[in-house]
């Protein structure tokens, strides 16, 4: 992975924020992408602190522009890009399918879903310049079945699984891999600023291994989907989950 160049999307906090920081480790170039950009200043200074090569940049995915943009800038920097991560999201509101208020629902799609065709829509014309590349698509368990309460955020979800396919299909024979995962209930600030301690013991519950997952679980599946181990991989969805799913 040594001397590629990632861009990672909502990596000012939880799963971004451990995918950049692993990716840094290997030696790549990291763009640390956030709509915060105090966040992602702090993440890319643990980086660089640890000698490791990395930006920052604001940009909010729901903004094609700020897409654009995130990708020129990148380019401008260091000149390729091999590998991103489409990893922003929300939860949005938690309400049955007949109360869900309408901005939450269009918040929600315009973040998790189209954000991330917004995404590739910009990267893949940045890859196919280097003959090649791998996209990486946060989806979750909630890309693969329903939650009560999480209409917004599992349709979403379940978009991201079929964006990826297509893409995938799309891009096969030029050498860009595109794959989705889906981690069950992970320890981020997603989970941990939203739910009661009593939410997340019952949350813990729903997995067969017992625990939520980590941040840094995901980064190590998101690393191997990014790298050359994985060249025959694509198109896949690969949940991450605890058994969550097994059930
Ligand atoms: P998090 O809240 O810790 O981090 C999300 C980051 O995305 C934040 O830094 C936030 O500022 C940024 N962000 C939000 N809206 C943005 C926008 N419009 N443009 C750019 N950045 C934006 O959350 P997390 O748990 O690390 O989640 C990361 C991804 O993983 C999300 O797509 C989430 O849906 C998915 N996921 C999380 C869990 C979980 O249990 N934590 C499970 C399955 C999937």
């Amino acid at each position: 992975m040594k001397g590629k160049t990632s861009i990672i999307t909502g990596a000012g906090s939880g799963i971004g924020a451990a995918i950049a920081k692993l990716f840094a480790e290997q030696g790549m170039n990291v763009v640390v992408s956030d709509i915060d950009l105090k966040s992602a200043n702090k993440i890319t200074k643990q980086i660089t602190n640890k000698g490791g090569k990395a930006i920052a940049l604001e940009a909010d995915i729901s903004k094609p522009a700020e897409c654009e943009y995130l990708v020129k800038e990148t380019l401008k920097k260091y000149k390729r890009l091999d590998v991103a991560v489409n990893n922003a999201g929300i939860g949005g509101a938690q309400k049955p399918v007949g109360e869900y208020p309408i901005d939450e629902w269009q918040k929600v799609i315009e973040i998790n879903l189209s954000g991330v065709f917004y995404g590739m829509h910009y990267q893949i014309p940045a890859m196919l310049k280097n003959k090649g590349g791998a996209i990486i698509n946060m989806a979750s368990i909630l890309g693969q079945v329903g939650a009560v309460n999480s209409s917004g955020y599992v349709a979403a979800k379940h978009g991201v699984v079929g964006l990826t396919q297509n893409a995938a299909l799309e891009y096969a024979k030029k050498k860009i891999r595109v794959n989705a995962v889906g981690p069950g209930y992970i320890k981020t600030p997603l989970l941990t600023d939203n739910l009661e301690k009593e939410q997340l013991d019952a949350i813990k519950e729903l997995h067969p291994i017992g625990r939520l997952g980590k941040p840094q679980e995901v980064a190590e599946l998101v690393l191997w989907l990014a790298s050359e181990k994985a060249s025959f991989v694509t198109g896949a969805y690969y949940n991450i989950d605890g058994g969550y799913l097994a059930r």
